[in-house]
């Protein structure tokens, strides 16, 4: 029987589960998260509104199908090779616990569905209190029912600003405004044609745009949060209209009282895994993804990859790409006729990620909002003006002479910012997201791998 690992229980990663059982391949599924359902499927079962999580009729189905599965939640994989066979390792059970159980995974195949991180660019003020992500405030309010303002901005671009409005108002956040950075020309540009494209995602952007008008919240598209003003926490924001590019337009400025801003300006992939693993990655600087062909093979053969991992598409994407990876990874065929629907959703999800990109993708004024000082690593608190400086120096001296990346984030979070701002000082950055760590894990529990 073959035997598949699945790394990744999100949209993507319980797709391929299912489609690998279907076949009958002796399916492993790995997931960190306590639960299952990655981002898009995050809830918690007595907490969570029911009207935060979609979808969930699909959830259960492929929630079921895994009780043919060996799947390990709470589990994070911190090493992944690949020779004749692949070899997942993972601690399972609580990070800070005393007692970590050592997992080794061995299969025919792997399908790498990490999913992505959110996406904050720097903005002055944003190391302030009550500053989040707008992927940490929707957690939030999606799995603790916890809002993270009583007064909150929504700041930033993309179609995920709207849940996230919408999950603030109903657990109660008063949600000011939202401003997506993009101009209303973008926006027409990237969303108004071929509007076929659009069934299926048509109806969830109605609900969204419905639950803005229900709580009054109001969408200001060409403006953003440009500075977060505070003494010890956030007490203010100053808000811009913007150019085409992203630059705040002088004279725009005005201030508006808040005690919480969300920021998200996409989302970056998780490849560590995939590195480790000698995967082919594509892409410029700040937009690098796992490379896969058709049959979302990567550049190693028993290597599969699916969802936002191989690019940023949604949901939708996710579960299509991970129902055709799991199938193939199995030893299945992609002329099969039941992979008809996940290539067809596959096809229609392409498009809808380059209008994605097209109508809210980062423009490079951005940089224009950030003074000389503005920290942009959090973790080692280095500022722009340093990353500036150590520009042109290749990736690894820059990071030494700046110490950017280098702390516990490891580049996580500022990784795109600091390639951007050394791109615009002459620098050549490539590679910030190269992390030989895919999970932290201790000396001890590392000295206690036998034969390693
Ligand atoms: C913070 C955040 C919140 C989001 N919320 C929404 C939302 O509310 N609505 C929406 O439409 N879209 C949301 N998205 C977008 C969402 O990521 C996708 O549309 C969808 O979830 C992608 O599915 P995926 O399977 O590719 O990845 P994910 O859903 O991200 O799943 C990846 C899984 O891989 C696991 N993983 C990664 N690395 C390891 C490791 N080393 N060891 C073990 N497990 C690992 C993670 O725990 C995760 O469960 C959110 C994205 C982020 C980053």
């Amino acid at each position: 029987m073959r035997r598949v690992a699945v790394l990744g229980g999100g949209p993507a990663g319980l797709a391929a589960a299912q489609a690998a059982l279907a076949l009958g391949a002796e399916v492993t599924l790995v997931d960190e998260g306590a639960g299952l359902g990655g981002q898009f499927w995050r809830h918690h079962d007595t907490i969570t509104d029911p009207r935060l999580t979609h979808g969930r009729a699909r959830f259960d189905r492929l929630r079921g199908a895994l009780e043919q599965a060996t799947v390990h939640t709470g589990a994070s994989v911190w090493s992944a090779d690949v020779a004749a066979s692949v070899t997942l390792r993972a601690f399972a059970g609580s990070a800070d616990g005393p007692s970590r159980r050592s997992l080794a995974i061995e299969a025919d195949a792997v399908v790498v569905a990490t999913g992505a991180h959110d996406l904050a660019l720097p903005v002055p003020g944003w190391t302030l209190p009550g500053v989040t992500t707008a992927g940490a405030a929707q957690a939030l309010a999606k799995r603790d029912g916890v809002t993270v303002g009583r007064r909150t901005i929504v700041s930033g671009s993309g179609p995920f600003l709207l849940p996230v409005a919408q999950s603030l108002a109903l657990t109660g956040s008063q949600v000011v405004g939202v401003h997506e950075a993009s101009t209303v020309r973008a926006l027409a540009a990237g969303w108004l044609p071929r509007p076929w494209q659009l069934a299926g995602k048509a109806g969830e952007l109605v609900e969204y745009v419905a639950a803005l008008a229900r709580h009054r919240i109001p969408y200001r598209p060409g403006s953003a949060v440009v500075r977060v003003l505070g003494e010890s926490r956030v007490e203010a924001a100053v808000v811009a209209s913007l150019d085409a590019a992203w630059r705040p337009i002088p004279g725009t400025e005005r201030e508006i009282v808040c005690d919480a801003v969300a920021l998200g300006h996409g989302f970056t992939p998780r490849l560590e895994a995939a590195l480790s693993l000698g995967c082919a990655i594509v892409g410029e600087h700040g937009a690098r993804f796992v490379a896969v062909d058709d049959e979302q093979r990567t550049s190693n053969p028993l290597v599969f990859a699916a969802g936002e991992v191989t690019g940023i598409g949604g949901a939708d994407a996710a579960l299509a790409e991970g129902a055709i990876a799991g199938f193939l990874a199995a030893g299945g065929s992609i002329d099969d006729s039941r992979l008809r629907g996940p290539l067809a959703v596959r096809r229609r999800m392409r498009a809808f990620a380059a209008r994605l990109e097209r109508a809210h993708g980062i423009r490079q004024g951005w940089t224009d909002w950030l003074d000389d000082d503005t920290v942009v690593c959090r973790c080692e608190g280095v500022a722009k003006q340093a990353i500036e400086q150590s520009s042109h120096a290749p990736m690894r001296a820059m990071k030494l002479a700046s110490r950017a990346g280098l702390g516990p984030c490891q580049g996580r979070t500022c990784g795109h910012a600091v390639e951007e701002i050394m791109a615009q000082a002459g620098g050549r950055p490539s590679g910030f997201d190269r992390r030989p760590i895919l999970a932290p894990i201790r000396l001890g529990e590392l000295a206690g791998q036998s034969g390693d």
